[in-house]
């Protein structure tokens, strides 16, 4: 025979008051009107609470409303809330105060958060304490008593790695939210993790460790990102984790290559910036860069191979013909592959204008000008006049995202128009766009700095030679690429820009050995190929990317079968 089945254990309110006379008298006023579907909980002193608040922790029963007096010598009321928030983040938070201790309870709604403050007493409770506690119940009903944490991210607006980190958890749809360090809520978490604000920024995970200043490579770990790579010998290695090697990585994990691949930073390479890619295939309502990189990481990720973030590749050793090529890492260690995928993608070149080159004593990267600008930044330009160097469409999609939060979006073009760099599309939707202007035949000249931030631009008009001065703290530049090479010197024939040379483009440069011909997206070196940007006359596409990226595995295949 079985017994009845176990009835759920009710949702507990506890009040705290080290005056035993209030304390019954609340537990009693709670009992009479919740005591039906609630489980009152009184105790008499922080420390008493905080140990019975672990034992329901522990055993599992949720926690709907404290009720805590102000006034308690061993600890107050406010650091009685404070740590039980760190158990019970969702449940609600009452302080009871004398009239005298009002501004206490004031301040305290931005220290901890205060839902409501109630005086002493609170006769009638009908009148005066059961229809707080009622909202109250109601509000923790609607999210439950599930804690839903999340990462915090305190950092400062002019503080580039701030920016930097904020932009590594965006680019991987990792959820946080961002605080300054001079806001409340941002001053509040930076106290509650023992730290001054000094050094920024500062993750504070969802289980509440504060990294401090964290690296690429422990941001990774946070997300749960590899970057070891597991073992010393692949059968292909992928460099560059943009659509051309995460394709690669795809093709090649599911075709039975034992597929590694390699990237620098994170995942997503340009297309990541992009805050909606419209003319790739299969969505016709556009996709943003983010979504279409994390899934195929995903994917890519399903089919076994191992995708190894925040390394980069520093050398290519190319060796005999049918050996393998060794990748060497900045920390000197090495894999060994049995061909190789070179997808370097481009990065921006750099504006010749003072503060905007890293070279710069006074360089204001990060602090007011930014490359290549990703989709994280739409909700930071909020209010401000935002200037975008550029008539490509990168520039028009940075412009499009940007509008909808920024004051006016100015967007300074070299040439007398957009038509010649800009896809229709996207000039239409910029003309429909009343906060966007298109200033053509004009070029930055100058930037002003003040307290070590970008506050305005010069610009110059190419036909008149008039110069004017804008107030500014954003400059969003992208103006075209160069090809991520130089440290392949030596190694693969490149062209005069840079870009790496492939298949029949070979021809007329000494070096290849073999008596077959190079395969289409082989380079110079009999195994090493190249898909995407970094391509000499690469289309500079998504799907050009795409389409390489996967060629580029059948063609290791047919040179892994010869060699
Ligand atoms: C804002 C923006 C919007 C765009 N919009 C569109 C669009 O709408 N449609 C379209 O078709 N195209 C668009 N493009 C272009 C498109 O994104 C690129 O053509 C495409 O991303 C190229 O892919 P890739 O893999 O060749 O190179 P990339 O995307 O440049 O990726 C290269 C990757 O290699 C990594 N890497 C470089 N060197 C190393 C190293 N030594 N070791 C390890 N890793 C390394 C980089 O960190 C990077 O992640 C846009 C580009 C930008 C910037």
């Amino acid at each position: 025979m079985t017994g009845p089945a176990p009835q759920p254990r009710k949702p507990v309110i506890l009040s705290v008051d080290d005056d035993p006379a209030v304390s019954r008298a609340v537990a009693r006023d709670l009992r009479r009107h919740y005591g039906e579907r609630y489980r009152i909980v009184r105790a008499e002193s922080g420390p008493d609470a905080l140990e019975t608040l672990h034992e329901l922790k522990l055993r599992g029963d949720a926690v709907a409303v404290f009720v805590a007096d102000y006034r308690m010598p061993q600890m107050s009321g406010i650091e009685f809330l404070e740590s039980a928030m760190d158990l019970y983040p969702m449940a609600r938070r009452v302080l009871l105060t004398a009239y005298a201790d009002t501004t206490a309870a004031i301040d305290a709604i931005n220290v901890v958060d205060l839902d409501h403050y109630l005086l002493k007493p609170w006769d009638p409770p009908e009148e005066k304490l059961y229809p707080v506690i009622d909202g109250l119940l109601e509000a923790w009903h609607a999210v439950g008593d599930r804690a839903i944490p999340y990462t915090k991210v305190i950092g400062h607006q002019w503080n580039p790695r701030s920016w930097e980190v904020r932009q590594f958890l965006a680019r991987n749809a990792y959820p946080f939210k961002a605080f300054t360090a001079e806001e409340p809520k941002g001053k509040q978490l930076l106290d509650a993790a023992g730290l001054d604000g000094r050094q920024l920024p500062v993750v504070i995970t969802e289980e509440g460790t504060p990294l401090v200043e964290p690296t690429d490579s422990e941001l990774a770990d946070l997300l749960g990102l590899s970057t070891n790579p597991s073992l010393k010998m692949y059968d292909l290695a992928v460099i560059g984790g943009g659509p051309a090697g995460l394709a690669a990585a795809v093709y090649g994990a599911s075709e039975g290559l034992n597929t590694v691949l390699i990237e620098r930073a994170t995942t997503g390479g340009q297309a990541g910036r992009s805050s909606r890619i419209e003319n790739y295939l299969g969505f016709e309502n556009g996709v943003s860069g983010i979504e279409l990189t994390t899934t195929a990481r995903r994917q890519a990720e399903r089919f076994g191979a191992e995708v190894i973030t925040t390394r980069k590749a520093v050398k290519l050793q190319a060796g005999e013909v049918g050996t393998a090529r060794t990748i060497s890492f900045e920390d000197h260690s090495t894999i060994g592959a049995r061909a190789v995928i070179l997808a370097t993608g481009v990065e921006y070149r750099e504006l010749s204008v003072t503060g905007c080159s890293a070279s710069d004593d006074a360089n204001l990267i990060g602090k007011g000008v930014y490359y290549g600008a990703s989709v994280s930044d739409a909700s930071e330009c909020a209010g401000e006049d935002v200037y975008i160097v550029g008539g490509a469409n990168s520039a028009g999609q940075a412009a499009m995202f940007m509008s909808k939060q920024a004051n006016s979006v100015t967007l300074l073009v070299r040439g007398p128009s957009l038509e010649a760099s800009m896809s229709y599309y996207l000039i239409q939707q910029i003309e429909q766009t009343p906060n966007i202007s298109v200033r053509t035949c004009t070029e930055v000249v100058g930037t002003t700095s003040r307290d070590d931030h970008l506050v305005g631009l010069t610009l110059e008009d190419r036909r008149t030679g008039e110069r004017d001065e804008v107030p500014s703290t954003r400059l969003c530049c992208f103006i075209g690429a160069t090809p991520r090479t130089k440290w392949l010197d030596g190694v693969v024939a490149r062209d005069d820009h840079g870009f790496i040379l492939t298949g029949p483009d070979l021809r007329d440069v000494v070096g290849w050995t073999l008596d077959r011909p190079p395969h289409h997206l082989e380079t110079s070196v009999p195994g090493v190929f190249v898909a995407g940007d970094v391509r000499a006359e690469s289309a500079k596409r998504v799907a050009a990317a795409v389409g390489e990226g996967s060629m580029a595995v059948m063609l290791v295949h047919r040179y892994l079968a010869e060699a």
